[in-house]
């Protein structure tokens, strides 16, 4: 077996990592509001592996505000029979905690000499409330959030901006964790290792990146 590139940096999703999935939240709401899974997940947002004109990645690139977003899959959904309304279909995604497990191997990874980002889709109206929910300064060298610079994952530029922003890591010395496939299979297609965080198992996300963290940790030693 060839010898992996030794790990150097360990880029971070937010939502779904850190805090409860969006996902998750949304098809709570579809439930509720008796919409097909993937119907609601769709009206809300779009084929979120690729990168369109849907409402939802146009807010993510801080191309539209919040507000519009809202008008807009509002009018969607009403035109495809329901009613979506984002602060409704967020709603249980507001009550839910950070994972300290996740934000303690943030910290391991730190402490054991690796680099360390967040690398989010996300939206500006946000923001005060999630960069609230950690101590951001301490636990990463770099925050990429996606309104702020116009590009989305699965885009493989925005990527590539947060391996350059620490430094100039090289994708195989990085790992990338975020709940979303679509997103992990867009790192590993530059050649980064992915780990998919699982709503019904985020644990062993946890799992993996600690003997990662640890093997390198070693290697360091
Ligand atoms: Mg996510």
């Amino acid at each position: 077996m060839a010898n992996p590139a030794r790990l150097e940096a360990v880029l971070f999703d937010f939502g779904g990592v850190f805090l409860d999935s969006p996902f998750a939240a949304v098809r709570e709401f579809g439930e509720r509001a008796g919409i097909p899974d993937d119907g609601v997940l769709e009206l809300v947002f779009g084929r979120y592996d690729a990168d369109t004109d849907h409402p939802w990645h146009r807010l993510e690139r801080g191309e539209i505000d919040f507000l519009s977003a809202r008008r807009e899959i509002i009018d969607l959904s009403t035109a495809a029979g329901h009613r979506v309304d984002l602060v409704e279909a967020f709603a249980t995604l507001v009550r839910a905690g950070i994972r300290a497990e996740m934000v303690a191997v943030a910290r391991e990874v730190r402490a054991a000499g690796l680099k360390s980002a967040i690398v989010t889709n996300n939206v500006r109206e946000f923001g005060e409330s999630w960069r609230a929910m950690l101590p951001l300064d301490e636990l990463f060298d770099a925050v990429v959030d996606s309104h702020e610079i116009g590009l989305r994952k699965p885009d493989p530029r925005i990527y590539e901006h947060a391996l350059g922003l620490l430094g100039g890591v090289a994708p195989a010395s990085a790992v990338f964790l975020d709940d979303f496939e679509g997103n992990v299979a867009a790192a590993e297609r530059l050649g980064m290792q992915g780990i998919l965080v699982d709503h019904d198992d985020w644990p062993r996300a946890i799992d993996r990146l600690r003997s990662l963290v640890s093997r390198a940790a070693g290697a360091h030693a």
